[in-house]
């Protein structure tokens, strides 16, 4: 299984970090792509979009065409996890903001709805199928408004962790705990049907294209 892990800005190397110890602790075998090219995304079969600064991560993503690329894949079944800033990214549009969104994900966010990064919090939250998870809200988004999607975690009443099919939307960072079984679980959701990657070659742990 190969998943990309969008690597411009932001917690790359932790989402990385966690997937080489559940390979080396549970004998996972995932290969792990930085996704920067069309090419890179083409030979992917999941796609985590981490945590960081959306505004830089929608600019970078936009000037190499994986905006576009993106948007289709995913579209067309490509499993997708989105942290905090990546969350935002896979949102519906925020009117009147820098960052613009890939609109696949039907929730309404507000950018740094909780303050300041000396406001960011660690708390436990009760997620669907796990259980109580430590969750690390860093300047976090909060989902304002929510339609066809599965809540699987709320925290004070908002949703935090959020489902609809292959679109997995968090706005904490589980990559920033010892914790993988937020990665388990979208690791399950690619391995049921998760949809096939064009690569026709076994790729090296990381690789960058
Ligand atoms: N504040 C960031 C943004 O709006 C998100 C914070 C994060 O990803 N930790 O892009």
């Amino acid at each position: 299984m190969n998943i990309g892990i969008v690597g411009y800005q932001g917690d790359v190397a932790e989402h990385v970090e966690l997937i080489e110890r559940m390979n080396d602790e549970y004998k996972r075998e995932v290969s792990v792509l930085l996704v920067r090219s069309v090419k890179a995304l083409s030979l992917v079969s999941g796609l985590i979009i981490p945590g960081g600064e959306s505004t830089t991560i929608y600019r970078l993503i936009k000037e190499f065409g994986l905006f576009d690329a993106m948007k289709t894949r995913i579209g067309e079944g490509l499993p997708v996890m989105g942290t905090c800033a990546g969350l935002i990214l896979i949102s519906r549009e925020i009117p009147g903001e820098r960052v613009r969104t890939l609109n696949v994900l039907d929730v309404n966010v507000k950018r740094n709805a909780y303050g300041r990064q000396g406001d960011s919090f660690v708390d436990e939250i009760d997620i669907e199928g796990i259980g109580s998870f430590n969750a690390v809200f860093i300047r976090a988004p909060i989902i304002e408004r929510w339609g066809n999607v599965l809540v699987l975690a709320k925290h004070g009443g908002s949703p935090v962790m959020v489902r609809d099919g292959n679109i997995l939307g968090l706005t904490f960072h589980p990559e920033l705990t010892e914790d993988p079984r937020v990665h388990e679980l979208f690791m399950d959701m690619i391995g049921s049907g998760g949809y096939p990657s064009t690569a026709t070659r076994d790729i090296p742990m990381i690789e960058y294209v």
